[in-house]
């Protein structure tokens, strides 16, 4: 295969990055300079050597150089690791990017990132759900609450069922999002006073 179908090909597996979309971000690097290119290439590389993922919440976070050069196992990001945070409350996310948003309303609890949700038709959800992390953490802390944040959309809907049958024998008291979060979307794109008023309103 030649070097513009294999970059197109790589760009497709992107979320929500169709065939078009992937061959326009190819022309754009044909057209760009050697070096913004090389840049890019250089970012992509140092995104696996400066980076790890948290092992109690899962989200990916930027390390320094030291600790990139030790062991990475059980490392925790900068909130599992801040004694400060009110660790019986848990916010179960879908994504990375919701946590930036949820700290912006002013949360202080703690996360964990399920990895995405389950579509109505899927017969049993993708292995990249971590149904099975989230019931093990829920099993070992000393945890008050569980908060589902999870979009407010039909597949949103779908893994709340799922995650609420997942944990009910857990004997946890589980919550979701109130009013305030609109049909249709996501935690992603909710402003951080949305998520501040639809967490106050939980039930
Ligand atoms: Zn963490």
């Amino acid at each position: 295969m030649n070097p513009i179908d294999r970059l197109t090909e790589a760009f497709e597996k992107f979320p929500g990055i169709g065939p078009r979309q992937a061959r326009r971000f190819v022309q754009y690097l044909l057209s760009a300079a050697p070096g913004s290119r090389a840049d890019i290439a250089e970012q992509i590389k140092a995104l696996g050597a400066n980076t790890a993922q948290c092992s109690s919440c899962y989200r990916w976070f930027p390390i320094g150089k030291q600790a990139s050069n030790g062991a990475r196992v059980g490392i925790l990001c900068d909130i599992c690791g801040d004694s400060h945070r009110d660790t019986a409350t848990l916010f179960v996310v879908e994504k990375d990017a919701d946590i930036d948003n949820v700290e912006r309303s002013g949360f202080k609890g703690t996360y964990f990132v399920l990895g995405g949700t389950v579509p109505l038709a899927a017969e049993e959800p993708a292995r990249h759900i971590r149904l099975r992390e989230l019931q093990k953490r829920v099993a070992e802390n000393k945890l008050g609450e569980i908060i589902l944040g999870l979009s407010a959309t039909t597949e949103g809907d779908h893994t709340r069922n799922i995650l609420q049958e997942v944990l009910k024998d857990l004997g946890k008291k589980i919550s979701s999002l109130g009013r305030g979060l609109s049909t249709g979307s996501e935690l992603e794109y909710a402003d951080p006073d949305t998520i501040a008023s639809a967490l106050s309103s939980r039930s």
